[in-house]
């Protein structure tokens, strides 16, 4: 079924020659997932016919076996991924919080709405005082790869890790005057958040290149750009809400779209406001979701660096020919 079989492969130790040569380890068909070992490098898959070479090529990354090693790629591996999980769960514990102390939904009346701002407070700090674990364990590892982006990246992030947790410290609390929810001390967590992304986007992208599906995937690799957009605008909306519920009330009614304002529990409120709470809430759902993509990619990541691919040699047994 396929004719072009090339000859020659390349790997991260140069060009193989594959006449006369078999595939010596596990090594799994690239369209119906055959194990292909003991079969000749040179040949078709018995279950659905794709040729062994184009299944060699797709297994082996040797870009990843050019770049310099790691000194210890395991623990980068599961600092990264434990580094994206805690985020991901910081993340969360503040946009929960953040909907109990929106009065406007109500939930801030509830008898529990104490116990659980406390309690997501207390998380997302919590989230960023474990983050220093793994913080420490990337220290030196990164940093070998050839220049100090990595090390710089680092002390970003830890950084950005500081200002997060007094950031979160000090928004817990209650703005009775607040009808919208976010009050501006919010803009403090958003900028440690922001730095940390900022100084997690220098590592990742160091890091990842020893990844194939991480270099390679475009649709499911998220962009921590994107990210950090995310938080500007979720920083944009807080402020569009602060103006909103600082705006006078028009006397003889406002024809200038978003300054009209409603009445809310007794209090007015600038349509600004509302627009304001629409921009925060969409861009801290992509921001939720993209942190989700963000933990898979850093699974990826960390399975290529504790399980390398074999290098091309490595899946050839020795040239029969020879
Ligand atoms: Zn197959």
């Amino acid at each position: 079924m396929n004719s072009n079989q090339s000859d020659i492969l390349f790997g991260s130790d140069g060009p193989e020659r594959l006449e006369g040569r078999a595939i010596c380890l596990h090594l799994p068909c690239s369209r119906c997932g055959y194990d292909l070992r003991g079969l000749p490098a040179m040949s078709m898959c018995p279950e659905c016919g794709r040729s062994t070479s184009q299944s060699l090529a797709s297994a082996i990354d040797p870009t990843m076996h050019k770049l310099p090693p790691l000194l210890s790629p395991h623990r980068v591996g599961n600092a990264l991924l434990i580094l994206g999980i805690l985020t991901l769960l910081a993340a969360f514990s503040v946009a929960l919080r953040e909907i109990v102390m929106t009065p406007w939904i109500g939930l801030s009346s509830s008898s529990f709405a104490g116990i659980l701002v406390f309690v997501t407070t207390a998380l997302a700090v919590l989230c960023g005082v474990i983050g220093w674990i793994p913080v420490f364990q990337l220290w030196p590892s990164p940093a070998d790869a050839g220049n100090h982006t990595g090390r710089r990246g680092i002390t970003t992030l830890a950084i950005g890790l500081t200002i997060w947790i007094v950031g979160c410290l000090l928004s817990g609390r209650f703005n009775p005057d607040a009808m919208l929810g976010p009050s501006l001390l919010d803009l403090l967590f958003l900028l440690g958040a922001g730095i940390y992304l900022f100084g997690l986007k220098q590592i990742v992208v160091q890091v990842g290149a020893r990844s194939r599906v991480f270099r390679t995937d475009r649709i499911r690799r998220q962009r921590i750009w994107d990210l950090l957009i995310g938080i500007l605008f979720i920083a944009l909306g807080v402020v569009l809400v602060r103006i909103g519920e600082n705006i006078p009330p028009p006397s003889g009614g406002s024809t200038i779209p978003f300054t009209s304002t409603f009445t809310l529990n007794g209090q007015s409120v600038a349509g600004l406001g509302f627009l304001g709470m629409a921009i925060a809430w969409v861009a801290i759902l992509l921001v939720l979701v993209g942190l989700i993509y963000l933990c898979f990619n850093l699974a990826w990541v960390r399975s290529a660096l504790q399980c390398p691919p074999p290098r091309l040699r490595e899946y050839l047994s020795p040239d029969q020919s020879k």
